[in-house]
C-alpha cells in the first residue's frame, strides 16, 4: 500500500454514501479531493488484486467453496456467478479473518468512493461483492446499504433499490440521509403504482426540518405528480398552480410545473372546454420552454399539441427542435412517424419509427405504427414481425419498470387496440402460412425490408430530411385531412377480420393468394386507415398520451431528481475532516494502514452491546445495561422479534417437491352430529393441527339461527346501516382475465363504493330474479342458487366448471356487500348473542382469545362482520391482519368456493405478486393456479356451504368466491399458542418494513398478555417476554435520550379502555412514550424518529407517558414461565 499523507487518509476515511448528492466532485473546487478519491480508487484495486495474487497459491488448494446465492433477498439480478478466481478468495478468506475483514471493507469503501465519482455500475459491482463477504452482517452496515440502494436507483433497478431502502429505514429511521430515502422511496413507489405508501414516504420527506439535498418545493412537486398520475387532476392543477406562487421556485422547476400543466390542459376534459384547453396547453408548454429552452420534453409535447390541432408545420416544427435538444427519446421520433403516415409519406415515416425503435427496443406504439405502414404497403412478412414485436413481453428488468404504467393506466381504447392487434397478427399469419414469402416481399415492395431499415443509419439522414420536410411543408398548401375519417364509423375491425379469415384462400395457388392479397389490399387500407385514424384521433392524442405524459413526466422527473437535485445543493457543503466525523478524537488511527477501511465500529459496538440483552434479565439489570448505550444517538429500531436480528425477509417455500396430487390436497374437514361433537377439545386440535379446515354441518348440530343474518332480517333490522360495496366482473372462480380478456392475470380489479343493507337488499333480490329470467329463457333447469346437493367438493367443482364455461364470454359486472359492521351491540343484539352458542375457541370474545386482550375494539377483527353477495362475489387472496385466525361461517343460501395455501408458502406468494407487479400486502390479486403449481405452491380447494365454519388458521393465505347468493359472517380469533403470536408479531415486523399499518397493536398486547395470563408454554413464555424486555428497554433508552435533549416527560395515564397509539405520521405503534405535536389544531402523536424529523431539538414537542415507569418493571419482573400440569390456557 502506498502510504498517503495524513489529510489525505482523513478525507478518505471520512468519506462513504452519506456524502451523496453533498459533496459534488465534479465542481471544480473540489478538485483536488477528487484527485485524492481517484488515487484512492486506483490503489484499493491495486491492493485488490494485490490480495488475490498472493492468495491465488494458497486458494489453488483450497477446494473452492459453492458459494450459496439463494440465503437473503438482497441477492442481486443479475452477475449471478462471481468469477473463478473472486470465489476461491472468497473461500479462502472465509477462513482468514483478519485478511477477510480487510478485504471487504476495502470493497465497501471502493463502493462508496465510485459512488461519490458518479461510477454507479463500478459502485455496484464492488457493493455486491461485499455484500457476498456479509451475507450474515451487511445489514449492521448501514451506510453500505444506503450506498448499494443509491446504486440500484441509479442504475434503474428499482425493485432493489426499494428493498434496501426499505430495509434501511427498518434499521435506522433516524440515518442521517433517511429524509432523502423518503423522496426516493415516494419517488419510485409512485413509479410503480403503489400510490398511498409512494404518497406516505412523500409527506415523510416533507416532515423533514434537516437540511438535506433537495428542497420542500421538489417534494411537493412529487406530490403533485403522484395525484395526476392518479387521475387526480383538479387536485393535482391546484398544487401544481400553488408551487407556481411560490416566489422560491427555480426556474428548472417551474419549466416542470409548467409543462404537466400545460400537458394536462390538453389531455384531461374535465379542465374545461376543448378550445380553451388547447389554447391554455399551448400558452404553458410555451411558458416551459420559455424557463427552460433546453427542455426537449415540453419541445416534445408541444408539438403532439399542434398536431393534435392540425398544425402539421408547428408540430414538425417543435419535433425537430426536441430532436435537437434530446436526440435519445423515442416517443419523439413514433409521433414524428405519424405525422409522416399522415401526409402520405411512407419513407419517411417508416425511418421515423426506425429510429423509434432503435432508441426503444419495446417500443409498442412505434412497433404497431411500423406494422400498419408496412401492411399498408403489403408487406406482410414485415407487418407481422413489426406486430410481434409490439406485442412482445417487455423483456428486461429496466423495461417492466418503465413500462409498469401501462397496467395502471388501462383503459377501454387501450385494450381494445390490443386485442386489435392480436387479431391482426393471428389474421397474418393465416395469410403468411399460404403464401410463400419471397414472392410477397419481392416483388411489389414499396419500403425496405424490417432488416433493412434496421441496418440503415438513419438518424443523422432523418433529421436533414425533417429539416427539409419542415420547410417544404408551408409549400404543399394545408395538409389533407385526415383519411378516411368517416369510414371509422363502419364495420369494426374485429368483424372484417373475421370476414377476411372466412375467404376461401386456402386451396390456391401462390399467384392466387397474390391476388387476393392485391384485391383485400383495399380492404386492408381501410383496415389500417382506421387504425391510423384510430390511433391519431383517440390512441394518440388521448390514451396513448395519457399514458405516454405519465411515463414522460416520471422520466423526465426522474432525471430531475437524480441530476438537478443533486448537482445545485446547497444546504451540505463539504469540508474534509470535519463533518460525520465519527472517529474525530482518534487521531492515532489515522496513520494505521489497517483502519482505513474500517466502517462501523460504532454501529458494531452498538450490537455489541444489544447482544448483552437476555430475557432472564430482571428490570434492574436491564436499567443497567440501558445505561450503557449511548445516548448521543436516538434509538433505532425497537424490534420486538429478537435482539439484534437482520431485517425480516419473506420465507422461501419448503424445498421438498410435490406431485401432483400433493399440489392439490384434499382439504382437512370434520362434520359434526351433535352438541358434543362442537364442545369436544378434539374439534379445537384438529383446526388447530390444520392450515385451514372446514368444519361442516355446525348451525345444525348447535341449532343456530341462521335466519338472523339473512337478507331479509337484517333488512328489517337495520335498513339504513352502512355497506361497503366492490365492483367486480363476474369471472370463472380458478380464472382471473384483465380487462381485455387477453390474458389471465394476478390483478384483480374491484371499485369501491358504499350503499345501505336496504338498497344492497333489493339488488341482491333483483340479480337473482333476473338470473331466475335467463335461466327460463334459455330453456334450461337448475340454477347455482340453492346448493342442495349432497355432492361431495369434487364433484361440485366439476358442476362449477360447467356452468361457469356458459358465463366466462359474457364478463358482466357484479356488486358485493363486504365489511358490514356488526360491531354494535344496541344494534344487533339478537345476532351476536346467537353467536355465543359457539365453543369457546371460536367465539368473538373469549379468555383464551388473544384479541379479547387488547381491550378495545379493532373492527371485524374482534368484532362481527357481515359479507353479502351475488354469484361470483370474490374476497382476493390475502393473509389476515397481522396472521390472526379466522371465523367464517357460511349463512347461505348459496355455497362460496374457497381457496387456500399454507402459510410456509407465503413468501412463494409473495414473490409471484412481485413478479407480476402488484403489492402484496397493498394489491388485489387472485392467483393464477398454473402459476402456483408451477412454483411448487399446493392449493386446498373446497365449497362452503350454508352451516359450514371455515377455520382459517394464522398466516394461511386465501381467497373466496361465492358460488350463489349467499351471507357470510367472519372476525379473527388470536388462540394461545406460540405459533400465532410469533406468526402475528413477525408479520408486525414485516409491516413495519413495508409501511403498512398493523392493525393489531402487538406490543400493547403482548403487556396485556403479560398483565392478564399465566403462560406454560415455555416458547410462547419466551416470545412474549422477549416482546416485553425489547419493548422495555426501548422505552428506557428513549426516556434517557429525551432526558439529555433537556425535555420533560409529563405522566399522562390511560383510559381503561382507550385505543392504542399510532404514529399520525408514519404510522407504527407508539406504545407508552408519546411525542405530541400541535398540527393543524389537533393534537397527533408522533413516534420518536418523526418527531425528530419535525423538529430536531424536540423544541415544540410534549412528550407524553402513559404507564409508570415502575408499573412496567412490574409487570415485566412478575411475568415468568406457569409450571402447571397443564391447567393454563395453552397447551
Ligand atoms: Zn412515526
Amino acid at each position: 500500500m502506498i502510504p498517503k499523507s495524513f489529510e489525505e487518509i482523513s478525507i478518505i476515511r471520512d468519506l462513504d454514501s452519506r456524502y451523496f448528492g453533498c459533496l459534488d466532485l465534479s465542481d471544480p473546487k473540489n478538485l483536488e479531493i477528487k484527485s485524492v478519491v481517484q488515487k484512492t480508487v486506483t490503489t484499493i484495486q491495486d491492493d485488490i488484486a494485490f490480495y488475490i495474487s498472493k492468495n491465488m497459491i494458497v486458494t489453488h488448494e483450497l477446494t473452492s467453496k459453492v458459494f450459496d446465492n439463494n440465503s437473503t433477498g438482497n441477492t442481486p439480478p443479475d452477475d449471478k456467478k462471481l468469477h473463478d478466481v473472486e470465489n476461491k478468495v472468497i473461500g479462502f478468506f472465509e477462513e482468514e479473518t483478519l485478511a477477510k475483514n480487510q478485504f471487504k471493507n476495502a470493497l465497501c469503501k471502493l463502493g462508496h468512493l465510485h459512488l461519490l465519482l458518479g461510477e454507479y455500475s463500478e459502485a455496484l459491482s464492488a457493493y455486491q461483492k461485499y455484500l457476498r463477504f456479509n451475507r450474515n452482517n451487511y445489514w449492521k452496515n448501514h451506510e453500505f446499504i444506503y450506498g448499494i440502494g443509491i446504486a440500484y436507483f441509479k442504475l434503474r433497478c428499482f425493485k432493489w433499490a426499494i428493498k434496501s431502502f426499505q430495509e434501511l429505514l427498518y434499521l435506522n429511521p433516524n440515518f442521517t440521509c433517511a429524509n432523502d430515502v423518503h423522496l426516493r422511496l415516494g419517488f419510485m413507489l409512485k413509479h410503480c403504482g403503489e400510490y398511498h405508501i409512494a404518497l406516505k414516504h412523500l409527506q415523510l420527506a416533507l416532515l423533514y426540518t434537516y437540511p438535506s439535498t433537495f428542497s420542500e418545493l421538489h417534494v411537493k412537486f412529487q406530490i403533485a405528480h403522484l395525484y395526476e398520475v392518479q387521475n387526480k387532476h383538479k387536485a393535482a392543477k391546484k398544487a401544481y398552480e400553488f408551487l407556481l406562487n411560490d416566489k422560491n421556485i427555480s426556474l428548472k422547476l417551474r419549466a416542470d410545473v409548467y409543462r404537466q400543466l400545460g400537458w394536462m390542459y390538453h389531455c384531461v376534459e374535465c379542465l374545461g372546454e376543448k378550445k380553451e384547453r388547447e389554447s391554455c396547453a399551448l400558452t404553458f408548454l410555451q411558458k416551459s420552454i420559455d424557463a427552460d429552452p433546453k427542455s426537449g420534453q415540453s419541445l416534445y409535447l408541444l408539438g403532439r399539441c399542434y398536431a393534435g390541432i392540425n398544425k402539421v408545420h408547428d408540430a414538425f416544427l417543435a419535433y425537430r427542435n426536441s430532436v435537437e435538444k434530446s436526440e435519445g427519446n423515442a416517443d419523439t421520433w413514433c409521433s414524428i412517424g405519424v405525422l409522416y403516415q399522415q401526409q402520405n409519406q411512407p419513407t419517411d415515416a417508416l425511418q421515423a419509427y426506425i429510429c423509434a425503435v432503435q432508441l426503444d427496443k419495446d417500443h409498442k406504439e412505434a412497433w404497431t405504427n411500423l406494422g400498419i405502414l408496412y401492411e399498408s404497403c403489403g408487406q406482410l412478412r414485415d407487418a407481422y414481425a413489426c406486430y410481434l414485436n409490439a406485442t412482445k413481453q417487455a423483456s428486461c428488468q429496466k423495461a417492466t419498470i418503465l413500462r409498469s404504467e401501462d397496467n395502471i393506466s388501462m383503459n377501454k381504447d387501450a385494450i381494445g387496440f390490443s386485442k386489435g392487434l392480436s387479431q391482426r397478427i393471428k389474421f397474418l399469419e393465416i395469410q403468411l402460412g399460404q403464401a410463400p414469402l419471397p414472392s410477397i416481399t419481392s416483388k411489389r415492395r414499396q419500403l425496405c425490408s424490417i432488416e433493412e431499415a434496421w441496418n440503415l443509419p438513419i438518424s443523422l439522414e432523418m433529421n436533414s430530411r425533417q429539416q427539409q420536410t419542415a420547410q417544404m411543408l408551408p409549400r404543399q398548401g394545408p395538409p389533407p385531412p385526415y383519411p378516411h375519417r368517416e369510414i371509422s364509423e363502419s364495420p369494426t375491425p374485429a368483424k372484417r377480420v373475421k370476414d377476411d379469415a372466412l375467404n376461401p384462400i386456402y386451396n390456391r395457388s401462390e399467384q392466387d393468394c397474390q391476388d387476393t392479397i392485391q384485391q383485400n389490399k383495399t380492404q386492408y387500407i381501410q383496415f389500417n386507415q382506421n387504425i391510423i385514424t384510430t390511433l391519431s384521433t383517440h390512441n394518440l392524442d388521448n390514451v396513448q398520451e395519457g399514458r405516454l405524459i405519465s411515463e414522460q413526466s416520471i422520466l423526465d422527473s426522474y432525471e430531475y431528481i437524480s441530476n438537478d437535485l443533486y448537482t445545485k445543493n446547497t444546504n451540505c457543503k463539504f469540508e474534509p475532516g470535519t463533518i460525520l466525523s465519527i472517529n474525530n478524537d482518534e487521531t492515532s488511527r489515522h496513520l494505521n494502514e489497517d483502519s482505513e477501511y474500517t466502517e462501523f465500529n460504532v454501529s458494531a459496538s452498538i450490537s455489541d452491546l444489544s447482544q448483552s440483552f437476555k430475557i432472564q434479565m430482571d428490570s434492574k439489570q436491564l436499567l443497567s445495561a440501558v445505561k450503557l448505550l449511548t445516548i448521543e444517538d436516538p434509538p433505532i429500531n425497537c424490534t420486538v422479534l429478537q435482539v439484534n436480528t437482520p431485517p425480516p425477509t419473506p420465507p422461501d417455500c419448503p424445498p421438498q417437491k410435490l406431485s401432483r396430487d400433493q399440489l392439490l390436497p384434499p382439504t382437512p374437514s370434520v362434520h359434526l352430529e351433535n352438541k358434543k361433537n362442537a364442545f369436544s377439545p378434539q374439534l379445537q386440535e384438529f383446526c388447530l393441527k390444520h392450515p385451514i379446515a372446514v368444519v361442516r354441518g355446525l348451525a345444525g348440530a348447535l341449532k343456530l339461527d341462521l335466519g338472523l343474518f339473512s337478507t331479509k332480517t337484517l333488512v328489517e333490522a337495520n335498513p339504513d346501516h352502512s355497506v361497503e360495496v366492490r365492483t367486480q366482473v363476474h369471472q370463472s372462480p380458478d380464472e382471473n382475465w384483465d380487462t381485455s380478456q387477453a390474458k389471465r392475470v394476478w390483478a384483480c380489479i374491484s371499485h369501491r363504493s358504499h350503499t345501505t343493507i336496504a338498497k344492497y337488499a333489493q339488488y341482491q333480490a333483483s340479480s337473482f330474479q333476473d338470473s331466475l329470467k335467463d335461466e327460463n329463457d334459455k330453456g334450461y333447469a337448475g340454477s347455482q342458487i340453492m346448493s342442495d346437493s349432497d355432492s361431495k367438493d369434487s364433484v361440485s367443482n366439476s358442476n362449477i366448471t360447467l356452468k361457469r364455461k356458459k358465463h366466462k364470454s359474457s364478463s358482466k359486472m357484479l356488486r358485493f356487500g363486504t365489511n358490514v359492521d356488526l360491531s354494535d351491540e344496541r344494534k344487533w343484539k339478537p345476532q351476536l348473542s346467537e353467536l355465543q352458542k359457539l365453543p369457546a375457541f371460536a367465539r368473538v370474545i373469549s379468555a383464551a382469545n388473544m384479541l379479547s386482550h387488547v381491550g378495545h375494539v379493532i373492527l371485524g377483527m374482534n368484532t362481527v362482520q357481515l359479507y353479502m353477495k351475488v354469484p361470483g362475489s370474490r374476497t382476493p387472496g390475502h393473509q389476515e391482519n397481522n396472521n390472526f385466525c379466522s371465523i367464517n361461517i357460511n349463512i347461505g343460501p348459496g355455497d362460496c368456493e374457497w381457496f387456500a395455501v399454507p402459510d410456509a408458502y407465503w413468501g412463494g406468494i409473495h414473490n409471484l405478486c412481485e413478479k407480476n407487479n402488484i403489492s402484496y400486502l397493498h394489491g388485489s390479486w387472485w392467483p393464477v393456479l398454473e402459476d402456483l403449481y408451477k412454483e411448487n405452491i399446493p392449493v386446498y380447494r373446497f365449497i362452503q356451504k350454508p352451516g359450514d365454519l371455515v377455520w382459517v388458521n394464522a398466516g394461511c393465505v386465501h381467497w373466496v368466491q361465492s358460488v350463489g347468493w349467499c351471507n357470510n359472517i367472519a372476525w379473527n380469533v388470536g388462540p394461545l399458542t406460540a405459533r400465532q403470536y410469533s406468526l402475528a408479531i413477525e408479520r408486525y415486523e414485516w409491516n413495519k418494513l413495508q409501511a403498512f399499518k398493523s392493525i393489531v397493536p402487538m406490543v400493547h398486547l403482548s403487556w396485556n398478555l403479560a398483565r392478564n395470563i399465566k403462560v406454560s408454554d415455555k416458547k410462547l413464555f419466551e416470545l412474549i417476554k422477549m416482546c416485553l424486555l425489547q419493548t422495555l428497554k426501548n422505552i428506557l433508552h428513549t426516556q434517557e435520550y429525551v432526558k439529555f435533549k433537556g425535555v420533560e416527560i409529563r405522566f399522562n395515564g390511560r383510559g381503561k379502555n382507550d385505543a392504542s397509539h399510532y404514529c399520525g405520521q408514519c404510522e407504527v405503534e407508539v406504545f407508552n412514550v408519546l411525542f405530541i405535536k400541535e398540527q393543524e389544531k389537533r393534537h397527533v402523536v408522533h413516534c420518536l424518529s418523526c418527531a425528530l424529523k419535525l423538529s430536531p431539538s424536540l423544541q415544540g414537542i410534549v412528550c407524553l407517558e402513559e404507564y409508570r415507569l415502575s408499573e412496567l418493571q412490574h409487570v415485566y419482573d412478575s411475568f415468568t414461565l406457569y409450571r402447571t400440569q397443564g391447567l393454563a390456557y395453552t397447551q
